[in-house]
């Protein structure tokens, strides 16, 4: 079994439609793919619609969530997309996307970059639009050359010259939404410091006291010996220990199945969850049933 429980589609900012990301994980030789937007579920439908007959889709949605100023993100699995509060706290975090991502152009206009909203809306489409999508407007510019590259303290990193923060939920707030929905939740790539600021293990342990289910450990941004750190404190506070690639398609250098989730830790995702079941591909038509079809989307 091939699990891999962290991937985005165009509902955010990975390159895959919802559609071709099942496709492709299917063909990366994958049995369970997880489908975890930023703050959105709109791409399940889709996804479940083009299911191919051997995949499971577990529904599934990454959270913006800040303690103490530092950004953090919160994978939460198989929670009711309808269950009205964190619906709510979705659409609160991508409403405020749209103002913080045009104070980013702003800023970046004042450095003299010639980019637009209109560019930056167009990458986005109808997806969560967030600072990838400003990066690969500055790509497409000729100011860096990769999307990598534009998340440096010049441009986009946490407090770079054209940073603007949005509105993050507290992560203790989000584990009682995501338990409220019936889901699971999983600190995503909890010591990826290359991306800026992390929390201490205190906070980890904190949170493992107020229901967190488990951390992410084998990711791109844990080194070998982070890895090995994150498993023994996982072990010690009781956590389940997942591993994803994040894969966002041509936007990182990523693969799907990159890193994979012990069949057992999947299980136990399965068997806390009461919001939304996994969904097996049926191939062909759409499986019908299970989350996605006919339930009120994010937009
Ligand atoms: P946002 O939610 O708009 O603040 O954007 C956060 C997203 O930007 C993350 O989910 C990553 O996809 C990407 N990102 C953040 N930091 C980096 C980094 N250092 N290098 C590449 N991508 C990053
Ligand atoms: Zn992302
Ligand atoms: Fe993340
Ligand atoms: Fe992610």
């Amino acid at each position: 079994m091939r699990i891999d429980l962290h991937c985005h589609s165009t509902a955010s900012d990975g390159t895959d439609t919802p559609a071709e990301l099942v496709r492709n994980a299917a063909a990366a030789g994958l049995d369970v793919v997880a489908l975890t937007d930023h703050d959105t579920t709109r791409g399940y439908a889709e996804a479940v619609a083009a299911l191919p007959a051997g995949l499971t889709l577990v529904t599934g949605a990454e959270l913006s969530c800040r303690l103490d100023g530092v950004s953090m993100h919160m994978l939460a699995y198989l929670f009711d997309p309808e269950e009205p509060a964190l619906f709510a706290e979705r659409e609160l975090v991508r409403d405020d996307r749209v103002p913080r991502a045009q104070g980013m152009v702003a800023k970046l206009r004042e450095l003299g970059v010639p980019i637009t909203w209109e560019q930056v809306a167009r990458i986005a489409g109808d997806g969560s639009v967030g600072r990838p999508h400003v990066a690969t407007a500055l790509v497409e510019l000729g100011v860096v050359p990769t999307v990598n590259d534009a998340f440096t303290g010049d441009w986009l990193a946490d407090g770079a010259r054209a940073y603007v923060p949005k509105h993050e939920t507290d992560p203790f707030e989000a584990l009682r939404l995501i338990k409220g929905a019936g889901g699971v939740a999983v600190f995503a790539h909890p010591a990826a410091s290359k991306r800026g600021r992390t929390v201490p293990e205190s906070a980890i342990a904190e949170l493992a006291a107020a229901g967190l289910d488990g951390i992410e450990v084998d990711h791109m941004d844990h080194e070998p010996a982070t890895r090995a750190r994150l498993r023994g404190l996982a072990a010690e506070l009781g956590l389940l220990a997942t591993g994803s690639s994040d894969y966002h398609g041509s936007r990182k250098t990523c693969v799907l199945g990159e890193y994979t989730t012990d069949p057992e830790v999947y299980g136990e995702i399965t068997r806390r969850a009461t919001g939304a079941f996994p969904v097996p591909g049926a191939g062909g038509a759409g499986s019908g049933a299970g989350a996605g079809a006919g339930t009120r989307a994010d937009v």
